[in-house]
This record gives C-alpha cells, sequence and structure tokens, in this order.
C-alpha cells in the first residue's frame, strides 16, 4: 500500500473496513505529514492533534463494534472561515484573532456525524477576499508544486494540505472561485455546489448572495462522498433547497456517450496561458473519445462579470462585515475613547487589512445614495442577464466546459501591487457564482514548469449529478489526478 498520507477517502475508507488500517494509523499518517511539511508550505492556521486523535480512537471502537458511517475514521481540514465549536475560528483575520465559536457550522455538524475528523484549520485570504491566500493577516501559503509560486485562494490552505496529503480532502468556500481556483492551481479536485445546496449557516459570511462552501478532494469520487454529506435542506438557512439530494455515487459511470458539452469561445480568449489552452483543449479531445459531443456556445455577457462580481460582492461585504466593531468579537483597539464611532474606527482600521478596507470602501460606495442606482442596482441587472446566457446555453447542452484559472500558480508577490491583476485571476470562475450553478474544476495536465492545470465543468442548478458523471469519466481515462507534489524548490 502507498503511504497512507496519499490515499484517497474511497481508499481509506475499504482499508478501514476490512480491518487493514485504523483510523488512529491513518490520523497519525497525516499529523505526522503535517509536523514534516507544513513548516514550509503553512497550510493550516490551527492544528487539533489531540482531539483529533481522540476522535480516531472513538471511530475506532465504534467500528470494532460493527458500525459504519459514510466518513467514518477520516481524517479532513477545514478552512479557517466555518465555524467549528471550541477551535478558533478567524476567518484569516486580526479582527476574528481569538474567537472562538460556540457553535458548529452546520456543514461541521453533518461532516462530523458522518464519522469526519477535524485535524484543524486552514489558511485563507482574509475573509475569503483574495486569490492568493496572501491576503491572510497571518501569512501566505505555499503551493506544493512549487513553493515560491501561491496555492491560490481564497481557499489556499486547503488546497495546498489536500495536494501534499497534510488531509485526506478539506472543505473550503467559494464566493467567486475560492474553492475552483485553488484546487486548479494546487492540481486538486475542486467543487462549487449550487447556490443553497449546502448550508451557510456557520460560514463567516463574505458575500451572503454568493458564498457557498464545497469540498477539496484528490478524485472525483472523494468530491461526491464528501458533497453527499455536506448538502440537504437546513431550516438554519432559508436559501438551502428543500430537493432531496440524490445518491451521487451511482452517477459516477464512466460511460458519457451522447453527451453533449458546450464550449464557450468567450472561454478562450486574451490572456488564456498558452500551456493552459492547450491542456483545456486536449482534455476536451478525451471526452470526445469517450464519444461525447462538444457544441460551440455563446455566453455573451461573459465580460462583464468581473465589473459586477466586484460591485455585488464588495457591496454585500460591507454590509456583512459592520458586525465586525469590536464591541463582540474578536479583536478590539486599544485606548480611552471619547464616543462608540472612535471605538469603531480605531478597531476597524487597525483589525481589518488593506484588500477587505478596499472592498468596505467599493461596497458602501456602490450603494450609497447617488450610486446605488447606477452602480448596485445595474450590477444586479446584469446578474440577471450573466444567469440568462447559461439558461440559453442549457436548453442546448448538458455540461459547460472551460479553463478553471486563465493561468497556472504564480509567484508569491507576483500580484499583490495590482488588484485588478488579482481579480484577473478568477475571471473565468465569477459568472458561474454569479449564475448560482454548479461548477468543478479538475486536474487535466501541466505546464511547462510541471504546474498543475484545471479544466472546469459547469452544470445547471442541481444538476452536480451530472458534472460528477463527466468528471469521473475524463478521470477513468487519464489519470492526471494520480501525480503528486513532491514539494520543490
Ligand atoms: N477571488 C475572489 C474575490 O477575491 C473570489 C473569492 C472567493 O470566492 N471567496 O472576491
Amino acid at each position: 500500500m502507498s503511504d497512507l498520507y496519499d490515499l484517497t477517502i474511497h481508499e481509506a475508507l475499504d482499508a478501514l473496513r476490512c480491518g487493514d488500517i485504523t483510523s488512529v494509523a491513518l490520523t497519525q499518517a497525516m499529523l505526522d505529514r503535517i509536523l514534516a511539511v507544513d513548516n514550509t508550505l503553512q497550510a493550516y492556521l490551527t492544528l487539533t492533534p489531540e482531539a483529533a486523535l481522540e476522535q480516531a480512537e472513538a471511530a475506532d471502537v465504534l467500528r470494532a463494534e460493527g458500525r459504519d458511517a459514510p466518513l467514518l475514521g477520516i481524517p479532513i481540514a477545514l478552512k479557517d472561515n466555518i465555524s467549528t465549536q471550541g477551535i478558533e475560528t478567524t476567518a484569516g483575520s486580526k479582527i476574528l484573532e481569538g474567537y472562538v465559536p460556540p457553535f458548529d457550522a452546520t456543514i461541521v455538524r453533518k461532516l462530523k456525524a458522518a464519522g469526519a475528523i477535524i485535524l484543524g484549520k486552514t489558511n485563507l485570504d482574509e475573509f475569503a477576499m483574495g486569490s492568493s491566500t496572501e491576503h491572510s493577516a497571518f501569512f501566505p501559503t505555499r503551493n506544493p508544486w512549487d513553493v515560491t509560486r501561491v496555492p491560490g485562494g481564497s481557499s489556499g490552505g486547503s488546497a495546498a494540505a489536500v495536494a501534499v496529503g497534510e488531509a485526506l480532502a478539506a472543505v473550503g468556500t467559494d464566493t467567486g472561485g475560492s474553492v475552483r481556483q485553488p484546487a486548479a492551481l494546487c492540481g486538486v479536485v475542486g467543487v462549487r455546489p449550487t447556490y443553497g445546496r449546502c448550508s451557510r449557516y456557520g460560514l463567516v459570511a463574505f458575500a451572503s448572495s454568493l458564498d457557498q462552501a464545497g469540498p477539496l478532494t484528490r478524485d472525483v469520487t472523494d468530491a461526491a462522498l464528501m458533497l453527499q454529506v455536506m448538502a440537504g435542506h437546513d431550516p438554519q438557512d432559508g436559501t438551502t433547497w428543500p430537493e432531496p439530494v440524490p445518491d451521487y455515487s451511482v452517477a459516477l459511470s464512466p460511460d458519457v456517450r451522447g453527451l453533449r458539452i458546450g464550449i464557450p469561445r468567450e472561454y478562450f480568449a486574451e490572456g488564456l496561458q498558452p500551456d493552459v489552452e492547450r491542456s483545456v483543449r486536449e482534455a476536451l479531445q478525451v471526452f470526445v473519445e469517450l464519444g461525447a459531443e462538444l457544441v460551440d456556445v455563446h455566453l455573451p455577457h461573459t465580460d462583464y462579470a468581473l465589473s459586477t462580481y466586484y460591485l455585488v460582492a464588495p457591496a454585500e461585504a460591507s454590509a456583512n462585515l459592520a458586525r465586525f466593531d469590536g464591541v463582540r468579537y474578536g479583536y478590539r483597539a486599544e485606548g480611552h475613547f471619547e464616543t462608540i464611532g472612535d471605538l469603531y474606527e480605531q478597531t476597524r482600521g487597525a483589525g481589518f487589512g488593506p484588500e477587505v478596507l478596499r472592498r468596505i470602501m467599493l461596497g458602501a460606495y456602490a450603494l450609497s445614495a447617488g450610486y446605488y442606482d447606477a452602480y448596485y442596482l445595474k450590477a444586479q441587472k446584469v446578474r440577471t442577464l450573466i444567469k440568462g446566457d447559461f439558461d440559453a446555453a442549457f436548453t442546448n447542452v448538458d455540461l459547460i466546459a472551460g479553463p478553471t484559472s486563465p493561468v497556472t500558480a504564480f509567484h508569491l508577490g507576483e500580484r499583490t501591487a495590482d488588484p485588478l491583476q488579482m481579480y484577473l485571476a478568477d475571471i473565468f470562475t465569477l459568472s458561474q457564482a454569479l449564475a448560482g450553478i454548479p461548477a468543478i474544476s479538475l486536474p487535466c495536465g501541466f505546464d511547462a514548469d510541471g504546474l498543475p492545470v484545471g479544466l472546469q465543468l459547469a452544470a445547471p442548478a442541481l444538476q452536480e449529478a451530472r458534472m460528477f458523471h463527466a468528471a469521473f469519466a475524463y478521470e477513468q481515462a487519464t489519470k492526471w489526478w494520480m501525480q503528486r507534489p513532491s514539494i520543490s524548490k
């Protein structure tokens, strides 16, 4: 057997179920791996080794009693903007440093109930605002394929941890690409579910009409296993879908004959790294060889996705982040304050990093009297047009394919000086988020520097099973996912 930390969830479950390994051994292997590589990668903000080993022991006892559960004894990691009872949850921000939630997010409760073991909390861009994990208030995470490069973001800690074997799987959040883009840059599978498929209860809110949690895993089967547990209606989140969650495992078939895959010309435009385009086009040919059909589609409002997203998301963020005022949560500025306004101003000025402050300013401006109609309302209308593009395309195709990210992992510091350059890293992942539809990123090759490339497949709302089906078929035919980084340079 390969190293335990290298297993997929389904391989580990097979080994646990037939008694070849114990959850304690598996969890210890992950903790040893973290000890060996995390000084370099810095994927984790918080580790909970004692609790993890205790949970692993409990899982082994349950198994010995003949019990089972979908993730019984499987060690995973959670992005640090997901509330965990009794475990610090910072959202990568100084303003929440030391904050220990009194409750678990619904998805955490579900994962624990399914038997998952929490290894710790992973690094992210502050409040999930960014594409490189460099906006973390604590430290940047490094890409395991080349430690001079970023892992993507904002779920960069989760992606790097899964890629290198510091967790069998991780949960991230995706507001405009934060699961899919780091998955692409780290060579793992990442899923953004349909808006409302997973509960947002207990996620630290960034942009409430866009935020969704999703899994990062080594392969498609694992992604389906994780989403199966995470998805479903939650009375605590009125935006969750009441529709039952289908059994995703039955969708995992290699036969995609007759599947119609839409290729938007807008996703193969200027700015796309030639190596990325080549890998993605080769991936599309694999689908043709498997009997699928490629169909040209047109998503005419794609060019407006960036400006629409960067009005809607900051507007919602400026409202959501108003609660961090030094009164109830985390950080409070030191000193004597004449007015409550002074307390707010100094706490927020010192507690938020520059990117978060920029978003609050942008959002408050777009919502302000006199500008609301010109910016926020206009952006909402364009958002509807973007959704309409997908509705129209899906009348003729089953899925829409393209690159996840226009580029492979960039160097640390390369894009931090220019916010627009950072925003452009999400150019292909914003539209699906605005439209509320699901999308998956999966490994589809490497560039000339040996850095992973991601293929993105998007499906109509609630059609995650269709997406898993095609992704599984591709994965079976190619095996890119089997490549592992050997922490280089
Ligand atoms: N990079 C985008 C942003 O900075 C998306 C982030 C996300 O999906 N959380 O807003």
